[in-house]
């Protein structure tokens, strides 16, 4: 078999058991003679997987009762108009932080609908990095105030999230479930799966019920949370097949020992990588360290002629889709929860060996 190591940011590499039970199970579920793909999405079996889907992520997440989980389709973008739809209120405000990209898009959908003030903005900074949370004035009656949890372009992460009146709203694309996190300091947390929990498709949406009873009524009911809640993410067909792939990858996490577990593994592989780039001088970290992502490690070398060398030889080594994204250059490991530690390592060997021919 011929897997490569898939740095890539998203869509990303998912567990090789998951794979591998969905190519087992993709022609004849389980007995039934057809494919999951092939079933009505009211049925038993599926309705067993939509509901394991859904439990697993509460058992990851440690959800208390009063929230509840939600899968939608559009991304994490689609969420971008929806909080401000459904969260914000008649002409009320809603606080953004703008930490780069991701944050960036998000305000301008909310600025389409209505008001928002952004109260930081490190947006441009180089080195990359995050605003300082004690320094975050909030505005007072702000409905709500959104962040990006992980910046994966820039590849910066919240260490510590503000404590706020307001509900917070997180932006977890590429980094939910690959840290503890105390779900009752946010009101909404929403990702899109193709990072860090499973296929593009889905989006998960976690939600503090009494939040998604807010939600604006002059919108139509299928882009109201409450529509969703209210019937179990079946108001439509769902994405049955990336929720399968759901159920496979978050049970396979649950099996590894949960959130817990792979905190440890993220956070040494994520460890060993910034260790080689600070110990080299060759290679420079593309965040300021006390923000530095555990999911995206992003980083530049002496030009940008040896970054497209870079990228190409290691590519060449099986070690693919190490390219910075578009807008900023340089070059970005992605090493979610599925990405293995060998992976790591086998990138450390190389970045040592370019280093010694072109440093
Ligand atoms: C990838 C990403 C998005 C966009 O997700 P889509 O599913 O393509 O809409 C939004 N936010 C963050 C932080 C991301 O990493």
């Amino acid at each position: 078999m011929a897997r490569i190591y898939n740095f890539s940011a998203g869509p990303a590499v998912l567990p090789l058991a998951a794979l591998e039970e969905a190519q087992r199970d993709l022609v004849d579920y389980k007995g039934s003679g057809m494919s999951i793909m092939e079933m009505s999405h009211r049925g038993k079996e599926y309705e067993t997987v939509h509901n394991e889907a859904v439990e697993n992520i509460r058992k990851l997440l440690k959800l208390p009762e009063n929230y509840t989980v939600i899968f939608m389709t559009g991304g994490a973008t689609a969420q971008f108009a929806l909080i401000p739809m459904n969260l914000r209120g008649e002409g009320r405000v809603a606080d953004y932080i703008n930490t780069g990209a991701w944050a960036s898009k998000a305000i301008k959908e909310a600025k389409l609908l209505g008001k928002v003030n952004v109260i930081a903005d490190t947006e441009k900074d180089i080195p990359t990095r995050l605003p300082d949370v004690a320094a975050l004035r909030f505005t007072p009656g702000a409905a709500y105030v959104h962040i990006t949890s992980n910046e994966t372009i820039a590849g910066t992460q919240w260490k510590a999230f503000p404590q706020t009146e307001a509900p917070l709203i997180a932006d977890m694309s590429s980094d939910i479930l690959s840290r503890p996190i105390d779900v009752n300091q946010f009101g909404l947390i929403y990702a899109g799966a193709q990072k860090n929990l499973g296929p593009a498709g889905v989006t998960v949406v976690v939600i503090r019920k009494d939040l998604a009873e807010r939600a604006g009524g002059k919108y139509p009911m299928i882009l109201r949370y409450k529509t969703h809640l209210e019937e179990n993410s079946l108001h439509n067909t769902p994405p049955c097949f990336a929720i399968y792939m759901l159920a496979l990858c978050t049970r396979w996490l649950l099996n590894l020992g949960g959130v817990d577990a792979i905190t440890n593994i993220n956070r040494d592989k994520a460890a060993k990588l910034y260790a080689a780039i600070d110990a080299s001088g060759f290679y420079k970290g593309a965040a300021v360290k006390e923000f530095r992502s555990d999911m995206n490690v992003t980083f530049r070398l002496p030009s940008e002629a040896l970054e497209e060398q870079f990228v190409k030889e290691a590519g060449a080594q099986k070690l693919k889709g190490l390219k910075g994204h578009r807008s900023v250059g340089g070059i970005r490991a992605s090493i979610y929860n599925a990405f293995p530690v060998a992976g790591v390592d086998a990138l450390i060997a190389f970045m040592k060996d370019f280093e010694k021919r072109n440093g």
